[in-house]
């Protein structure tokens, strides 16, 4: 039977990080193309892709290190620019669009948990137009909750009014998104989308892409 409602993890989930970094990279020439000598939107995004932190203080003073610019670059701007434009390049997997209209056509309430900061979320998300599906939308920075505890899976199902015996979950991350919304009983699915593989003991189902979730819904 389907689900009267599904959640979501966002990062490596329905959003692709490495995509995000390609398009990125392209912002960043964009602003600082003219500060540095010659140097190819690839070669931003392959140091980006080896010194990727999640937009870390660090991450900015490498990148200020190992690029070639032309005066020294301020480690504040590099960090400023992550904090203010990551978020915009954010892209959606492939199948995020036809998944989410096929669930939405079925009526299937949706909603988003994820943990990060609220800017930076809400960037993304406003990014990949995820609005349009999500009944819900729960960040970890807004609610003072963070995956793995089971009452942020809560939090968000009584935004739905739904309960957990009627609700999966979807997530890349073995232990933050499919163990904790086990241990808040939703049904768990991980999926191979992002960097985590699945332990043989993680409970569960495990889809190679989002699309297969579909497959499921009639289990
Ligand atoms: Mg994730």
């Amino acid at each position: 039977m389907p689900p009267a409602a599904i959640l979501f993890d966002l990062d490596d989930t329905l959003a692709d990080r490495a995509a995000a970094l390609r398009r990125y990279a392209r912002f960043f020439t964009e602003d600082f193309g003219a500060q540095l000598l010659p140097s190819l939107t690839q070669t931003i995004h392959a140091t980006l892709i080896e010194i990727d932190d999640f937009g870390s203080r660090g991450q900015a003073q490498t990148l200020c290190a190992a690029l070639p610019w032309r005066t020294p670059a301020d480690p504040d701007v590099l960090f400023d620019h992550w904090a203010g434009r990551f978020g915009e390049a954010a892209v959606a997997f492939d199948d995020v669009e036809s998944v989410l209209q096929d669930l939405q056509r079925r009526g299937i309430r949706m909603g988003l948990v994820t943990n990060g900061g609220a800017a930076m979320q809400r960037a993304k998300i406003a990014a990949l137009g995820l609005e349009r599906y999500m009944q819900t939308l729960v960040i970890s920075a807004e609610v003072d909750l963070r995956k793995p505890d089971p009452a942020i899976f809560r939090h968000a199902l009584a935004q739905l009014g739904c309960g957990p015996s009627d609700a999966w979950f979807v997530g890349d991350h073995p232990d933050l998104d499919v163990r904790g919304a086990h241990a808040a009983g939703l049904r768990a699915f991980w999926v191979r989308t992002g960097a985590f593989e699945a332990p043989d003991d993680l409970p569960g189902r495990r889809l190679e892409r989002l699309s297969d979730l579909l497959k499921h819904l009639d289990d």
